[in-house]
């Protein structure tokens, strides 16, 4: 069938986590932070915009996008940002869609960490599903993996959707908070719906 999943949620939340469990269970992934990274590795599509918009010093020897360098840049400056994205959005679309229309599995799944912050993406799927988690646990879960401090946590929340502007968006909610033998249940009852749902739209 073409019904397509959006899972979003927010830093932290188990959004990686949770759509492995569908995937295991026969949906197809596509994941947007993976297909971004790839653009931007040696020999990747956006490699060659880059180099041409910023120059060769964001260029690393081996031939990747310079993530410090670039980060730097754009960090402060949001013309710069603006045309970074105007670089890796129409590619991670283009290269989305030719996944999606590669997909064998039973159903789609976007991994979108902003979907609900991007009006194209809402309109892309048939059904939004948020994995939500307590801000403190987020906020733990994010310290202990990626070496951050609290502030540094926040700061990205910040940047990101509100908890209850996602949870606005979602048509369904997986709370991850809870141990994952419950949180496996609670997937494997929406896969059911998903499965169902895919049927009715072949
Ligand atoms: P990001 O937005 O940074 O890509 P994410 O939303 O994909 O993160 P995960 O990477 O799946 O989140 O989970 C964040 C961290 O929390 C991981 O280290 C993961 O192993 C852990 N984690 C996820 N769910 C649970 C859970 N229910 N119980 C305990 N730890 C969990």
């Amino acid at each position: 069938g073409n019904f397509s999943l959006g899972l979003t949620g927010g830093i932290g939340s188990g959004k990686t986590t949770i759509a492995n469990m569908f995937a295991e269970l026969g949906a197809t992934l596509i994941d947007t932070d993976l297909i971004a990274h790839q653009l931007t590795i040696p020999g990747g599509l956006a490699i060659p915009a880059i180099r041409e918009q910023f120059g060769p010093k964001f260029i690393t020897t081996q031939g990747a996008m310079d993530r410090a360098a670039i980060r730097q840049l754009v960090f402060a400056d949001t013309e710069q940002k603006h045309k970074l994205e105007a670089i890796l959005h129409p590619l991670i679309r283009t290269e989305t869609e030719r996944e999606a229309a590669q997909a064998k599995g039973d159903y789609r799944i976007f991994v979108v960490p902003l979907l609900v912050e991007s009006g194209n993406w809402k309109q892309r799927v048939d059904r939004i599903l948020v994995v939500d988690c307590d801000e403190e646990t987020q906020i733990s879960r994010v310290m202990s993996r990626n070496q951050l401090n609290r502030e540094e946590v926040t700061a990205i929340m910040r940047n990101q959707a509100s908890r209850q502007d996602r949870l606005t968006a979602a048509d369904d909610v997986i709370n991850n908070d809870g141990d994952l033998k419950k949180i496996r249940d609670e997937v494997l009852r929406l896969h059911q719906r998903y499965l169902q749902l895919a049927d009715f739209s072949k």
